[in-house]
């Protein structure tokens, strides 16, 4: 369906109210390349819209937003342990959790409650407590913008990396993810490793719903619900330095919070780097450092794009001036 002049104010999770010169949804793959053919359609800049719970909208967008609402998880084969479910891009991704953990299917409950769609999940490699979403995708099925072929990229074709896929490099912009087919267990251990997980579950009593829900309850506590109060979730990513640096670094900052990363560099978390300098209630104009989660920025009603890209800049500033460290943002500036 085709809208023009179309409000994105309920398809940004930050509240932002900015217009798409045009708005297309497709509920299948046929409507989509019937719309991708259009010869007007060609003339115009694109951006591909899951929940929006990653972009700030800066500005109106002169093009079209081409958001996916096509539905459907099936399970598509089984191998002995493993089951291979097909999802279209379009589902929500955590009632896509939800029915992996009624199904009692393991993979994907590490990352129960993250907002936005399923054909989001490739792009990004969401990832929550110390799972991510490349550990359980097998492949990404794609349209190609240019052709309307179908493109299947696997797991290794897909180059994962922190909040990173092949989707934001080489291949940006070229193709819209319609089908994700995630690789999923009938038995596999629990993955409880990770901070506060690790101190609120008996591993020798866990399900796969206490897991998750044990999850949700966390998240609620900590991050500030969408529905309530606007974001987009981890506003900057965790800067990853040579472990030589982050050691320096830490010297003069003992208590800096730091994770080992691979290849033999350091993350060091950006919320622990935030709240140290007291940026925590922060504001500026609507938008505001969120008081529990110093990674987090909100709208606190009202606030425009220009408020929080100042608060943004403002942050990265303090952080860059203490640190020498550049935190770059997550979220994808629209
Ligand atoms: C409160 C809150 C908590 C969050 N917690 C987490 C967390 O724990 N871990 C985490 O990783 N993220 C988290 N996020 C960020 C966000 O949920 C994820 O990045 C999510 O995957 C975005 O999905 P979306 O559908 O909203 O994507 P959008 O924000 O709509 O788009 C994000 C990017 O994906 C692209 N895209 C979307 N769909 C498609 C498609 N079908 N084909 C091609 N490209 C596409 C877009 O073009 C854009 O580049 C959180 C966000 C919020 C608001």
């Amino acid at each position: 369906m085709l809208h023009s002049d179309f409000s994105l104010l309920q398809y940004n999770t930050f509240g932002i109210d900015e217009q798409a010169k045009f708005f297309f949804s497709f509920s299948d793959k046929q409507e989509l390349a019937a719309f991708l053919k259009n010869e007007f359609r060609k003339d115009l800049p694109y951006f591909v819209l899951g929940g929006g719970s990653n972009i700030l909208l800066t500005k109106p967008f002169e093009g079209t937003v081409i958001h996916p609402e096509n539905k459907g998880i099936s399970i598509t084969e089984e191998r002995s342990n493993d089951v291979f479910v097909a999802v279209a891009a379009g589902e929500v991704w955590d009632d896509f959790v939800q029915w992996a953990v009624s199904n009692n299917l393991h993979g994907v409950e590490n990352l129960s409650y993250i907002p936005g769609c399923v054909g989001a999940s490739p792009v990004q490699n969401i990832g929550a407590y110390g799972s991510e979403a490349k550990d359980a995708i097998y492949r990404v099925v794609c349209m190609a913008v240019e052709d309307q072929q179908e493109r299947v990229f696997s797991n290794e074709e897909c180059r994962f990396g922190y909040r990173d896929s092949v989707f934001k490099h080489e291949e940006a912009g070229k193709y819209i993810v319609t089908e994700v087919v995630f690789k999923l267990q009938k038995n596999a251990p629990f993955n409880l490793g990770y901070g506060s997980l690790r101190n609120s579950i008996d591993e020798s009593t866990a399900t796969l719903q206490i897991v998750r829900d044990t999850i949700i309850a966390i998240r609620k506590e900590k991050l500030p619900d969408p529905k309530e109060i606007g974001s987009a979730g981890s506003f900057f990513k965790n800067p990853v330095v040579p472990t030589e640096q982050a050691e320096q670094l830490k010297q003069s900052f003992p208590d800096m919070v730091t994770y080992p990363a691979p290849d033999g560099k350091t993350k060091i978390a950006a919320g622990w780097l935030i709240d140290s300098l007291g940026l925590k209630g922060f504001r500026i104009g609507g938008a505001q450092v969120h008081p529990k989660q110093a990674l987090v920025l909100t709208n606190t009603g009202g606030a425009t794009a220009t408020d929080v890209t100042n608060l943004a800049s403002h942050v990265r500033t303090k952080v860059s001036d203490t640190y020498g460290l550049t935190i770059e943002p997550e979220v994808i500036y629209l």
